[in-house]
């Protein structure tokens, strides 16, 4: 694990619940002071889970974690430099809403560790952010992007979503072309997923929206892809693009099995071997610090759990996996057992095996879901060949 860790911190806090999130976060900051000092207590007590590794990228996710202050985050890096030695950090990114970007706000944090930012724009239409429920409207996106810039802050990653209530191939032909014209190195493109609780879902069940057919969907994901790559974006994962040399190192780890220790409440960790994670409460969360007893499920990984999941997120990204790697890692029963089930998908054009490394097709990449879920270990499916 000479790479390092990556260090993922969960700040549970929006000014108000967008209609399409499921993320665990609460609206409003109460509890701020008592979160941060638990956050610090478990930096401490959860150093040994990297194993005296380097931290190699941190991220600061959540929720919105703009909404901490300058002062919250000076107190936060000394926590970490305490603990952990962030001297081989490539990256440290902030996650931030638009309409907390202000001048002000920026020059505050101007001091700070931070060299990446990821800006949750979603749309540069007003209508489809007040559709999403967005506290920002279109031009603060834009503003947010230049004053990012001015207070330099050039690795810059933008948020853009697609499958929007009432998005028209029109509105998404400029919201590509706004895209395109704020020179972002990073772009992240999600399809509005309809997650039950969420507002969005409330009304889509109740008949006020149609979802957008599948087929449409497809479209969209390609015009948006498509343009990005002629525009010299490289396509490395199938939600990811960068500019050379601006691909998300951390979000990277996820996809390339990399481990990463999970801080805060909801967060994820995972070493290799077992994949652990804190209750989605806060109020749960405090407590379990405080009282240094805190209740975390934990799953191990075994040897065909471990393949699902490189299959699940090395399909992800423009590399694939090479079958080398497939031998090496989980033994003949398994490398037998993915060609065999790559084979018709090979033959049908969903997947590539150029010299011994297997990818997605292009044409498959918004029906990946389909093609890993068939690559999936699942013993049934031996029964059902003999
Ligand atoms: S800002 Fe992000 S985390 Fe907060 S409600 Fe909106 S989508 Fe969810």
């Amino acid at each position: 694990m000479s790479e390092g860790f990556g260090l993922y911190l969960h700040i549970p806090f929006c000014k108000s619940k967008c209609a399409y999130c499921d993320f665990y976060s609460l609206c409003g900051t109460e509890g701020k002071t008592v979160f941060l000092d638990c956050l610090s207590k478990e930096l401490g007590s959860e150093k040994q889970y990297i194993d005296g590794n380097q931290l190699s990228t941190i991220y600061f996710g959540g929720g919105t974690p703009s909404l901490l202050s300058a002062n919250d985050y000076k107190l936060l890096f000394e926590s970490i430099g305490r603990e952990y030695d962030i001297g081989r950090c490539t990256e440290i990114t902030l996650e931030a809403n638009p309409d907390d970007l202000s001048p002000a706000y920026l020059k505050s944090i101007s001091g700070l560790p931070f060299n990446r930012i990821s800006i949750g724009i979603q749309s540069f239409s007003d209508r489809e952010l007040r559709a999403l429920g967005r506290r920002h409207d279109a031009s603060q996106g834009i503003e947010a992007v230049v004053r990012c810039r001015e207070a330099g802050l050039n690795n810059i990653s933008i948020d853009l979503m697609f499958g929007i209530p009432e998005q028209n191939e029109l509105s998404l032909q400029s919201n590509i072309e706004q895209t395109l014209k704020i020179e972002v190195p990073h772009i992240s493109v999600y399809m509005l997923s309809l997650e039950p609780g969420s507002l969005l879902y409330k009304d889509w069940q109740q008949g006020r929206f149609t979802e957008i057919s599948d087929e449409e969907a497809e479209k969209h994901y390609f015009l948006i892809s498509d343009q990005l790559k002629q525009a010299g974006y490289d396509h490395y994962e199938i939600s990811n693009f960068a500019r050379p040399g601006f691909r998300a190192i951390h979000n990277a780890s996820y996809w390339s099995g990399r481990p990463y220790l999970g801080l805060g409440p909801s967060a994820h960790s995972f070493n290799g071997r077992t994949r652990r994670w804190n209750p989605a409460s806060l109020e749960a969360y405090i407590q379990g610090i405080q009282n240094r007893n805190l209740i975390r499920e934990e799953e191990s990984l075994d040897l065909y759990t471990r393949y699902n999941e490189l299959i699940m997120t090395r399909l992800r990204t423009s590399e694939g996996f090479t079958t080398d790697e497939l031998l090496f890692l989980y033994g003949p029963e398994l490398y037998d057992y993915c060609l065999e089930q790559a084979r018709p998908l090979m033959a049908g054009g969903m997947l590539e095996n150029t010299d011994g490394r297997i990818k997605l097709a292009y044409r498959a990449y918004f029906v990946s879901d389909s093609v890993i879920r068939a690559l999936f270990w699942d013993d049934g499916k031996l029964d059902r060949c003999k």
